[in-house]
């Protein structure tokens, strides 16, 4: 209701005119001479001041004219009493309309009946809610558990102001299970006294929530949902699936392989391009139902929507490969055609407890793909990997024990030159962890996870400073030029300042860098190539040598080899033990070693573990060696027997002959 309406206005001004009225007549009729004027003037008084009160304007559009109009006859006129069956007839008409209206519109109508509580829901209600209409019921609560939490709060409190100021209200509501956000308005009817009865309300389609252009919600780069919109839609999702014990829905993560190398070796903007062409694939493969989000930087996230439990799970199982498919598919972009890699994790909400986190599961599947050897592949989920994934949770909490414990040892393996008489020529340093209740856990058990939990940072400067005090005891000892090569993952030169630690810890064991030599790999140097390669020329420019760890099993690009300082190859024991079996895996590391020929770099061939590898190596001209064939990895007390017994002791020199 307007405060000032006309009404009001007219009112007012009737008030004055009749107070004006009463106070001029007052003065101008001496009533003591002409009694009998009171009373056409108690008379105009009082009819001003009455209109005041009552007067309403008469409405503007008058009923005859809405009869006349739908054709619907006048029951007060004549005809309208002779022919009450046509009367009968417009009312039928018009009640044939409003159910056409009901069940045809675009738009989706509901009534809520205030005396029975109960509700009629059109069946485009249903559709815009996307579920079956008889799933709706007769009860308003059922839309409840259909629309997000925070927009049936809303709902909830305008609906019961609207049916106490008996004005109508609207706002926009985000379906779970539907595809449009919808505007939801209400109006209630009132009875003859003016109490609502009913309750008409309508919902209007509004954008589709793909394309719903909200920022808070949007990922800029390629329009799908981000994170956050992805994040609360899973809890919805889980809500709404614990109320319909019939549904289910499967949370898909997507991972794109080696997506940093794309952008290195292209450029940010090639690989944002990359991005939207992925996108778009993933979104021509799903339903208009299932909610896409860009997650993070190069994963994607999907939430399949309705899908069949079947003994084998073989509708999803069918999906999620053509989908893996589609998106591994060859990618032309400027001329270029590229290769995408894939890893996949699946889970299904029913293969979980209503406590569990869906999410973590599914990013913990996806880590082990990656960190595993099963990267590019795709990950259901299982009740054992549950088990595995509580495994590495218990792994990492004893892992950060142990950083606080300090329980770490370091084992040496030699690297020996066969070209001048098995001469040693540097060890690798290799780190043991002896827990009390597992033993001896091996490094790619634990690497990947203080990887993953950013605790190789912590871990890898207990490394390096036990590496160097040990170096520092043996050239103190009188082995002046030994080389020690510690390893190093790429989160280290991306977290923490590297280059400032070991300087500090240099001068802290007062180890020559020159008795230094770094192992990375291939990821390393391709992970924020123009942060690393300032490191590494730093480093270089210190005279720590830097050598490129399992050579070949990561990225092809060699073009890094020219402009990188690095000193060193090391062949991966993967290419040394299929060389003697294959011939076309022997061209392969014949390969390798032309490329540290001609880029002059120096070549280690890692894992060899017999004469025969010992022996092709040699022929193809690849003369450092390291592996069982020569010595497992040493304890410190081990490595100093080790040079002692070597031929021909000569501590002022490098060379260590071997027995
Ligand atoms: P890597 O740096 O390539 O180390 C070589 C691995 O091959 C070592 O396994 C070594 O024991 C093993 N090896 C050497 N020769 C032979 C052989 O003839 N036969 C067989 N079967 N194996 C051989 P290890 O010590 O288990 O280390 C595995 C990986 O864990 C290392 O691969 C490295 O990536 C990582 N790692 C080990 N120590 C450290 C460390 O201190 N820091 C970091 N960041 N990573 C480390
Ligand atoms: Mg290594
Ligand atoms: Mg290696």
């Amino acid at each position: 209701m307007k405060l000032f309406d006309e009404h009001f206005l007219l009112r007012i001004l009737l008030i004055v005119v009749g107070t004006l009225f009463s106070v001029f007549m007052d003065d101008l009729i001496a009533f003591e001479a002409h009694p009998y004027w009171i009373i056409p003037y108690c008379a105009s008084v009082t009819f001003l001041f009455f209109t005041a009160l009552f007067y309403r304007f008469p409405p503007s559009i008058s009923l005859n004219k809405i009869r006349k109009d739908l054709e619907v006859p006048d029951p007060s006129t004549n005809m309208g009493l002779v022919q009450s069956d046509g009367l009968q007839r417009a009312l039928e008409e018009k009640e044939s309309l409003l159910n056409m209206f009901f069940s045809h519109s675009s738009d989706g109508f509901w009534v809520f009946d205030l005396p029975t509580g109960k509700v009629q829901w059109s069946a485009r209600a249903a559709e815009l809610l996307g579920v079956p209409l008889d799933e709706l019921g007769t009860s308003l609560d059922s839309l409840r558990s259909l629309i997000f939490e925070s927009d049936w709060t809303k709902f909830s409190n305008m609906l019961s102001i609207s049916l106490e100021s008996k004005q109508k209200f609207s706002l926009d509501a985000r379906p779970i299970l539907g595809k449009n956000i919808i505007a939801i308005s209400g109006i209630p009817q009132l009875n003859a006294e003016g109490r609502p009865i009913r309750l008409f309300g309508s919902f209007v389609p509004k954008a589709d929530i793909l394309s719903f252009k909200n920022p808070f919600f949007l990922d800029e780069l390629t329009g799908l949902k981000n994170r956050r919109y992805f994040l609360e839609h899973l809890k919805e999702k889980v809500s709404y699936s614990e109320l319909h014990q019939d549904y289910s829905f499967a949370l898909l993560l997507i991972d794109i392989d080696h997506f940093g190398r794309i952008n290195d070796v292209y450029s940010p903007q090639f690989g944002d391009c990359v991005l939207k062409l992925i996108a778009e694939r993933i979104v021509s493969s799903c339903h208009s139902q299932d909610c896409v989000a860009r997650i993070s930087a190069d994963i994607f996230g999907i939430l399949l929507h309705d899908v069949p439990i079947g003994k084998d799970k073989s509708e999803l199982v069918e999906f999620v490969q053509s989908l893996h498919s589609k998106i591994r598919q060859p990618l032309q972009l400027e001329g270029k055609e590229l290769l995408i890699g894939a890893s996949m994790s699946v889970i299904l909400n029913r293969d979980l407890d209503a406590s569990e986190d869906l999410m973590s599961h599914a990013t913990t599947l996806l880590h082990n793909l990656k960190s595993g050897d099963c990267r590019g592949n795709i990950q259901f989920f299982s009740g054992g990997l549950r088990e595995k994934a509580m495994q590495v949770y218990q792994l990492e909490y004893e892992l950060r024990k142990a950083i606080q414990a300090k329980a770490f040892t370091l084992v040496y393996q030699p690297v020996v030159d066969i070209e001048h008489g098995n001469r040693v020529v540097s060890f690798e340093s290799l780190v043991r962890w002896n827990n009390s209740e597992r033993g001896m856990v091996p490094p790619s058990e634990f690497i990947p996870i203080a990887e993953e939990t950013g605790l190789i940072v912590p871990l890898g400067e207990l490394i390096l400073r036990g590496a160097c005090r040990q170096a520092k005891e043996w050239v103190d000892l009188g082995y002046s030029d030994l080389r020690i090569a510690v390893n190093f993952s790429a989160k280290q030169f991306s977290q923490g300042d590297l280059v400032k630690t070991l300087q500090s810890i240099l001068a802290e064991t007062g180890l020559n860098p020159r008795n230094l030599k770094m192992e990375i790999t291939e990821y390393t140097v391709m992970n924020d190539t123009e942060k690393t390669i300032e490191m590494m020329r730093q480093l270089t420019a210190m005279g720590v040598e830097i050598s490129i760890d399992d050579f070949g099993t990561g990225f092809s690009s060699l073009s890094y080899l020219k402009n990188f300082p690095v000193h060193t190859l090391k062949i991966d024991k993967f290419f040394v033990d299929s060389a003697v079996e294959k011939e076309e895996d022997a061209a392969f590391v014949r390969m390798i070693i032309g490329i540290a020929k001609s880029l002059n770099l120096e070549l280690i061939a890692e894992g060899v573990e017999t004469k025969e590898q010992l022996e092709f190596l040699r022929s193809e001209g690849c003369s450092m060696i390291q592996g069982y064939y020569f010595s497992k990895p040493l304890p410190p007390a081990e490595v100093l027997t080790f040079l002692q017994h070597s031929n021909g002791l000569n501590r002022s020199s490098s060379i260590k002959q071997l027995a």
